[in-house]
């Protein structure tokens, strides 16, 4: 593969391919996507501006790319008139392709995005009455052939860059509409400019333009901004294609943007990071991202377990429970989700159920269940169980005290399900190996 490295990760029996930090682009130009502003500052400096310049730019820069979504330089009205030609043709702030967006009659979007290198992955919105839940990809089909997932069914294509998990994010706020308005951002103060001055002449007036609010209640002061502009996208899960925690670097560079208060500014008790359970990787989560974490069980018992997420057999259903014991910040108030797909005749008889709510208590987990009924694609070799077993379920383990929720379908008309946004991406990248083939 032209644009990445081979990076060796811990429980990672062979390398994983890590996708480069910039990726190059036919036209040469920067995309400055992804990138945090110590890393903009930089390319600043290197395409020319003194240090101070370099700074003060990348400020500006910073906030109109990931807090106000602009992706025109022209329209950052506080760089000189004369310097905005001049980022134009050394950067650019791109998004991912749109090939396709779709939109369910039950307010479920979905969205097949591509890579610059022509790699397709997917995205899915789904709106509830009190929240909008955007399912973010991590890479491009996924290692680990979990037995019931059709993503598992795809070789891994390349992990997706910072920008390119950070981008879809943004696309969505871009499709509903959702980048906070001019009218409830406070103005720069204006800087003087000199109409002739050039590249090289930029003026340095503007030392702090006035954006920053400092203080650790950043996040809630955006939130309530945010709310009180109605906005519909609250909340982020990793559990579009791929395994986040496989691609550990690029995730948690990309959530620290949508972290950030003078970023995309979204609470990290509202961003959820999925995980088929990559234990060397999990307490490294907690410190460095310090997002909720959930953890795709599914099975009780090593046997079952191995079958369906065959990673259980290097790390088991014991070794994984004491590191979600173990996961900073998790506590009764910031519950690991428990994440449960009911197959039928396989991991859902009331056994199960019982064996589930004792091992929550023997590592004595803040836990919540959450039962996704199988959501089934062609050539599966599950079922979904029925509707009464997954209630006899969930009944036993809601009686022992632990929430246990049935996950409704959503978007099937789409088949839109998040861990199963692969149908029509695999169609497209076998059309693209297909003219890769033919040299296309
Ligand atoms: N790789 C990560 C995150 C992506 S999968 C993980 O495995 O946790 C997101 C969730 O969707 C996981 O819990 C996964 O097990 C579940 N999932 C995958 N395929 C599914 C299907 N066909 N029906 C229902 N849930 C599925
Ligand atoms: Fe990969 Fe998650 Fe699917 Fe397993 S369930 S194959 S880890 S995307």
């Amino acid at each position: 593969m032209a644009d990445t490295n081979l990076m060796p990760i811990p429980g990672q029996v062979d390398p994983v391919p890590v996708a480069r930090d910039i990726t190059p682009r036919l036209d040469g130009r920067v995309d400055l996507l992804g990138l945090p502003k110590a890393r903009i500052r930089t390319l600043f400096e290197e395409a020319g501006l003194d240090p101070k310049q370099a700074k003060l730019r990348a400020k500006q820069v910073y906030h109109w790319l990931y807090h106000r979504g602009v992706t025109d330089f022209e329209a950052m009205t506080d760089l000189a008139k004369t310097m905005r030609p001049w980022m134009a043709e050394r950067f650019v702030a791109g998004r991912p392709h749109v090939v396709e967006a779709q939109h369910s009659t039950d307010g479920t979007r979905k969205w097949l995005l591509r890579t610059e290198d022509g790699h397709d992955f997917e995205m899915v919105f789904i709106p509830d009455a009190d929240r909008g839940t955007l399912c973010v990809s991590s890479q491009v089909g996924c290692t680990l052939n979990c037995r019931f997932c059709h993503t598992g069914t795809m070789r891994l294509v390349r992990n997706l860059t910072p920008g390119e998990i950070v981008g879809q994010v943004m696309l969505a706020r871009d499709a509903l509409g959702e980048w906070p308005n001019a009218a409830t951002i406070q103005k720069p103060p204006s800087s003087r400019r000199k109409p002739e001055s050039g590249p090289d002449t930029f003026e340095q007036t503007d030392s702090d333009p006035g954006f920053r609010q400092d203080g650790d209640n950043h996040d809630e002061a955006r939130e309530t901004e945010y709310r009180a502009d109605g906005r519909l996208l609250t909340n982020i899960v990793m559990m579009g294609m791929g395994e986040p925690l496989y691609n550990f670097d690029n995730v948690r560079d990309a959530l620290r943007l949508v972290m950030d208060g003078e970023g995309l500014a979204l609470s990290k008790r509202r961003i959820t990071l999925s995980t088929s359970g990559v234990v060397p990787m999990m307490e490294r989560c907690g410190e460095e991202i310090g997002v909720n974490l959930a953890v795709s069980l599914h099975a009780v018992t090593k046997e079952i377990r191995d079958e369906l997420v065959p990673l259980n057999r290097k790390y088991g259903i014991e070794e994984l429970l004491a590191a979600c014991a173990a996961y900073p910040g998790s506590s009764n108030a910031r519950r690991i989700t428990f994440e449960y797909v009911m197959l039928k005749d396989t991991n859902d008889s009331d056994e199960h159920a019982h064996e589930l709510v004792r091992l929550i208590k023997r590592f004595r987990l803040p836990a919540k269940v959450n039962l996704i009924p199988f959501n089934p694609w062609p050539d599966a070799a599950y079922e979904c169980s029925d509707p009464e077993r997954i209630k006899s379920f969930s009944d036993i383990v809601f009686a022992a005290g632990i929430s246990a929720p049935v996950r409704t379908p959503r978007g099937r008309d789409i088949d839109a399900a998040c861990g199963q946004l692969k149908t029509a991406a695999e169609k497209k990248s076998r059309a693209q190996l297909d003219r890769e083939a033919i040299g296309k």
